[in-house]
């Protein structure tokens, strides 16, 4: 295995750039290291990106707030910017593993480690979040939802790195009520066994706006367009719940494994929907 730490982003990405073995970043380390230390990765290069504090700013403009992929869950709970435009992302992320742990994890790794539990691709797919990715030569922004391609698969290609995350100012104002649950086997450090995100902004009982995420439930977190296609522009009054279960086992494909059971986990995303729509 060989370690590499670049001064810089241009020194890095020109680095990757010319690599032809397979590379790994190492931002706050907390997913990389297990891995390293439980043998799934050995002549791979290893490079250290921690100390690139232009990868570290949250930069707030009129229409957006920008946050660097090294910011990490301590600095996303800290944020005045971040409390002041997404107070519901910070409310949202309280629960992130341990204080420890929050000191070190970083948003685009957790983003980038690709695990359908990861606690904030919920929150960004609802949040309708870009990610701004480049290498030596470019620089494309794409929508998190096309991010994922399968179980850890995605469409970053093998010489760009995650640079921004950004969130856009414009729709999250106007919606009424917002709701982010993690259920686990107990409330700190846990994994989440099915995590949900929505929003929604009703006027007049009518539902004009919903957006629903799902976690841990797929081979990647993802929005549930059926569902959210059948409740807008509905009433309240209106929805056919045995309809919405129809549609949620559509789109939702649990797995049974060693933190939870299939039908458990799509029971308790269902009851947080129903609640959230009902209550
Ligand atoms: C005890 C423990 C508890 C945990 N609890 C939680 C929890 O509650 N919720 C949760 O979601 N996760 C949890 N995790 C997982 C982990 O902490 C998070 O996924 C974290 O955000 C990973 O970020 P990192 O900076 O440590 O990533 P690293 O370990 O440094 O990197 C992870 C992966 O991302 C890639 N990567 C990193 N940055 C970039 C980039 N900019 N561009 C492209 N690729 C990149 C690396 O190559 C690597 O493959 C936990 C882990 C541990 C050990």
């Amino acid at each position: 295995m060989k370690f590499y730490k670049p001064d810089n982003l241009n020194e890095l990405l020109g680095y990757i750039n010319n690599l032809e073995n397979k590379f790994y970043l190492l931002a706050g380390g907390t997913d990389i290291n297990v891995q390293i230390k439980n043998g799934f990765i050995n002549d791979e290069e290893i490079i250290y990106i921690n100390h690139l504090d232009e990868l570290r700013n949250i930069e707030d403009s009129e229409r957006e707030l920008k946050l660097g992929t090294l910011v990490t869950f301590a600095e996303i709970l800290n944020s005045d910017l971040i409390s002041n435009n997404f107070p519901f992302l910070q409310e949202s992320l309280k629960n992130f593993a341990s204080p420890l742990l929050q000191n070190m994890a970083t948003i685009g790794g957790n983003i980038a480690n690709g695990s359908p539990t990861a606690d904030v691709l919920p929150l960004l797919l609802v949040l309708e979040a870009k990610l701004e990715l480049v290498s030596s030569n470019s620089s494309r922004v794409v929508e998190i939802k096309d991010y994922f391609t399968g179980y850890k698969k995605t469409l970053l290609k093998s010489d760009e790195i995650i640079k921004n995350i950004i969130l856009s100012k414009d729709k999250y104002h106007l919606f009424t009520k917002k709701l982010y649950k993690k259920v686990g086997a107990r409330n700190a450090l846990t994994i989440a066994k099915a995590a949900i995100a929505c929003l929604i902004k009703t006027n007049n009982q009518v539902i004009e706006d919903f957006v629903i995420a799902a976690g841990s439930l797929n081979e990647f977190a993802r929005r549930l367009y059926r569902v959210e296609n059948y409740l807008i522009g509905k009433k309240f009054s209106e929805l056919d719940y045995t309809e919405i279960e129809t549609l949620l086992r559509k789109e939702i494909t649990p797995i049974s494994d060693i933190r939870s059971d299939k039908e458990y986990r799509f029971q308790v995303f269902y009851n947080l929907l129903e609640n959230f729509l009902t209550v």
